[in-house]
């Protein structure tokens, strides 16, 4: 059967914290605030991931009360997520997602980004489409409050 699910994050951008986007760090003088790397686009994959094969939320398989996930790198979440999709015999067919920030570009770094997530769930790049968007000036994400990721998945199994 094909199924699919959507995953949505974002996440606050505080001074003096890493820009982790999709397992890469990209040089800005904002981070996301977060109990794990606060990485907005793994987050979104993950919880796509986990919704398309029926197995609940990023909350609930990683909780940021559990210290085990303090300052973690997110793709240990979709490595975690690779594991339950061979236990549950369900194969990633693709991912699509769009990154929402005003700044910084990231367009340049999704080659970077498509092969760290792809290896993580032990999948190939061609199977990743990421897109960018900024949030036109409005709104948190416009003034460069925020970044958001949105991500569809499409499984089989
Ligand atoms: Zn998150």
């Amino acid at each position: 059967m094909t199924r699919s699910g959507i995953g949505y994050d974002l996440h606050r951008l505080e001074a003096g914290r890493k820009l982790i986007v999709g397992g890469i760090e990209v040089p800005f003088d904002k981070g996301p605030a977060g109990h794990s790397d606060g990485d907005v686009l793994a987050h979104a994959i993950c919880d796509a991931l986990l919704g398309a094969a029926g197995l609940g939320d990023i909350g609930t398989h990683f909780p940021d009360t559990d210290p085990k996930w303090k300052g973690v790198s997110s793709l240990l979440f979709l490595e975690h997520v690779r594991k339950l999709y061979d236990q549950a015999s369900v194969r990633i067919n693709h991912i699509d997602a769009v990154v929402i920030t005003e700044r910084p570009k990231l367009g340049t770094h999704f080659p970077a980004m498509r092969e760290a997530l792809a290896k993580s769930l032990g999948i190939s790049a061609r199977q990743i489409s990421l897109k960018a968007k900024t949030n036109e000036g409005v709104d948190a994400i416009g003034r460069g409050e925020a970044i958001a990721a949105h991500a569809i998945a499409s499984v089989e199994g």
